[in-house]
């Protein structure tokens, strides 16, 4: 069988990530969480002091990433010039950075190679933000996964408390709306549905009710 390219884009907390990583690994596919290339770009801005408006430095960062996926006991890992960055990405603060270094075309530009590079052989599932829209608009399947803000905001918040930030979830739901807001808006790439991409709202789905309903519609696409 033919080793598709799967994307999942849509707004946060609606559950892309892990379902996209169960979806892989139920179809034997490799998993690639595009945000975590957007947060080391933001983690290597913040360390060396460059603002997210400076594309002069925002570009040289990115010429000397080195980003690299790996495996471990503890799930899929980032590293960045050989140092694991998995934890010091997700902070609240690198993700409203990931946000705003997202919006500079001269990030978006060279990442887009390097994501397209990691799909030139298929077998992949792509989850993001314009993986269906702009990064693979040729995709053998494209979802779009989206849930009511309330119940998307609960989730990030229970999965914020199991870290030590201390965030309500009125704040949540807040950074949330606002970085929604921000990535819809956007003029490059901006978040939006891919007119071919299947829309599943999983407001009152588990995770694995939304990946079964996943690998129905790629078991059809294959028939
Ligand atoms: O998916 P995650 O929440 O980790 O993404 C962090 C930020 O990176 C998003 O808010 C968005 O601004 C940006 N992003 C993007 N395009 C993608 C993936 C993430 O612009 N394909």
């Amino acid at each position: 069988m033919k080793a598709f390219v799967v994307t999942v884009d849509g707004p946060s907390g609606a559950g892309k990530s892990t379902v996209s990583r169960r979806l892989a690994e139920r179809l034997g596919y490799t998993y690639v969480e595009t945000g975590a290339l957007y947060r080391a770009v933001a983690l290597v801005a913040l360390s060396e002091g460059c603002s997210p408006n400076d594309d002069n430095g925002l570009g040289k960062i990115c010429k000397h990433l080195e980003l690299r996926f790996g495996n471990s006991p503890k799930g899929s890992r980032l590293y960045a010039k050989g140092e694991d960055i998995t934890e010091r990405m997700r902070t609240s603060e690198i993700t409203m950075l990931a946000s705003a270094v997202s919006a500079r075309p001269v990030v978006r530009e060279h990442l887009l190679d390097v994501q397209r590079e990691m799909g030139e052989r298929g077998g992949v599932v792509f989850e993001g933000r314009d993986m269906g829209t702009v990064v693979f608009p040729g995709a053998d399947v494209k979802f779009y996964l989206d849930a009511d803000l309330d119940t998307r905001a609960l989730r990030r918040y229970k999965e914020l408390a199991e870290t030590d930030e201390a965030n309500s979830l009125a704040e949540v739901k807040k950074a949330m709306k606002k970085r929604d807001e921000d990535d819809s808006s956007r003029a490059v790439a901006p978040l939006k549905r891919a007119d071919d991409a299947i829309r599943i709202d999983s407001t009152l789905l588990d995770i694995e009710q939304v990946v079964e309903a996943m690998v129905h519609y790629i078991n059809e696409r294959t028939k």
